[in-house]
């Protein structure tokens, strides 16, 4: 009887032990497998610039947003990256709220027109006012008043970002439309995914003929693309959207640099939009690894602009993001490795301010809380009046 007992206590203990490691395994598989955890990787090194200008209203701008990138986001991509960021080399910072016209979240499309054009309009809206009326962007007035201007993402080039910039469709979802209104300006580059808008259509037209007829070098090729310095360039890179970071490589701060060098050529200045696409991407994965590498590859672009704007001395460079995505926080990590660990509350944009950063003349007005309409006219009203 005692031998049963004993024999069955054995059993029961074995039992749970074999349990609770079993738990921890899969707890150790699940951890493994889980995006959740930015495991480190390599790191970059960060310059220093300083922060002497030439002027005091910028002659130039360069308005990089980071899609989905809030608070949490950035910080993310600090810790991974050794607690150094290009970004920290803007002492101005504040926040932006990013609510549209008809609802407290945002989408891309809304957000991206309020920062192109300073007005807030209904989720989907691609740079029209809630009635659907055009209105005029930033980089529309730049061109109108004769400075150069260029846009540059890491998506389809006619994704709801760059496209509330230049076009004017009641849909975001209208890529052929967005696609055509590149044609009705005078825009000098863009590069990004979505060379098929242009030629694989519903009207049958192939617009890059157009675009060459125009005088636009037409380019596929990141290596051809990044050998250009002057003339007109559309870098149409792939049919739709590039892949991930570690797929596209470093074809961000490359195409950043190459647009810096077309739009130098022009003495009376220049509007560029860069756009870090897929950081919003990595957030509706709730991926801390997608999000993690999109920043930091989004501030490489960034240092590419820094860059340039510290050389120059009549620059301003401002960052943003047009929403925050997956309602995403830093939970713990270990600074050493650059190991992150990350939680989302929603596979959807939240609500919450996004942050503003800026370097260069005109940089100090940045700061405080504002809404995203109004950090498109303190832009405006520094660049174009
Ligand atoms: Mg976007
Ligand atoms: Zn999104």
């Amino acid at each position: 009887m005692a031998i049963r007992i004993v024999k069955s206590l054995i059993f029961i203990f074995v039992f749970i032990a074999t349990q609770v490691t079993a738990q921890e395994n899969y707890k150790d598989i699940k951890e493994e497998k889980s995006e959740l955890t930015f495991r480190g990787g390599e790191t970059y090194p960060v310059k220093k610039y300083k922060h002497e200008f030439k002027v005091v209203k910028p002659k130039n701008v360069i308005f990089l947003i980071g899609d989905g990138m809030g608070v949490s986001q950035v910080f993310a991509g600090l810790t991974a990256n050794g607690g150094n960021l290009f970004l920290q080399n803007c002492k101005y910072t504040g926040f932006s709220k990013t609510h549209s016209s008809d609802d407290y979240v945002t989408d891309s499309a809304a957000a991206g027109t309020a920062l192109a054009t300073g007005k807030k309009t209904y989720n989907g809206a691609i740079g029209v006012d809630p009635d659907t009326v055009p209105l005029k962007t930033i980089l529309e007035e730049a061109e109108e008043k004769g400075l150069a201007t260029g846009l540059v993402a890491t998506a389809s080039i006619t994704h709801a970002t760059p496209a509330s910039f230049i076009a004017h469709q009641k849909k975001r979802s209208m890529y052929e439309e967005i696609a055509a209104d590149f044609l009705k300006t005078d825009i000098d580059v863009f590069i990004g995914g979505g060379y098929k808008h242009f030629t694989e259509r519903k009207d049958g037209k192939d617009l890059t003929v157009t675009l060459k007829a125009n005088g636009y070098q037409v380019l596929q090729d990141m290596e051809q693309i990044a050998k250009v310095t002057s003339g007109k360039l559309a870098g149409l890179i792939t049919p739709e959207h590039p892949g991930r970071a570690p797929e596209r490589g470093d074809m961000l701060p490359v195409a950043t640099e190459t647009a810096l060098n077309i739009l130098d050529n022009d003495q009376d200045g220049f509007f560029l939009m860069v756009e870090g696409s897929q950081i919003d991407w990595g957030g509706h994965q709730n991926s801390t690894i997608y999000v993690v590498e999109e920043v930091l590859d989004f501030d490489k672009a960034i240092g590419k602009a820094l860059d340039f704007a510290s050389k120059d001395g009549e620059t301003l460079v401002v960052v943003t993001a047009d929403h925050e995505t997956g309602g995403f926080a830093v939970l713990n990590c270990d600074p050493d490795k650059g190991k992150t660990k990350g939680g989302f509350t929603t596979g959807n944009h939240s609500a919450v301010m996004v942050p503003v950063f800026a370097y260069g003349p005109g940089a100090e007005q940045f700061i405080g809380i504002m809404d995203n309409t109004e950090l498109n006219q303190r832009i405006w009203n520094l660049l174009l009046d």
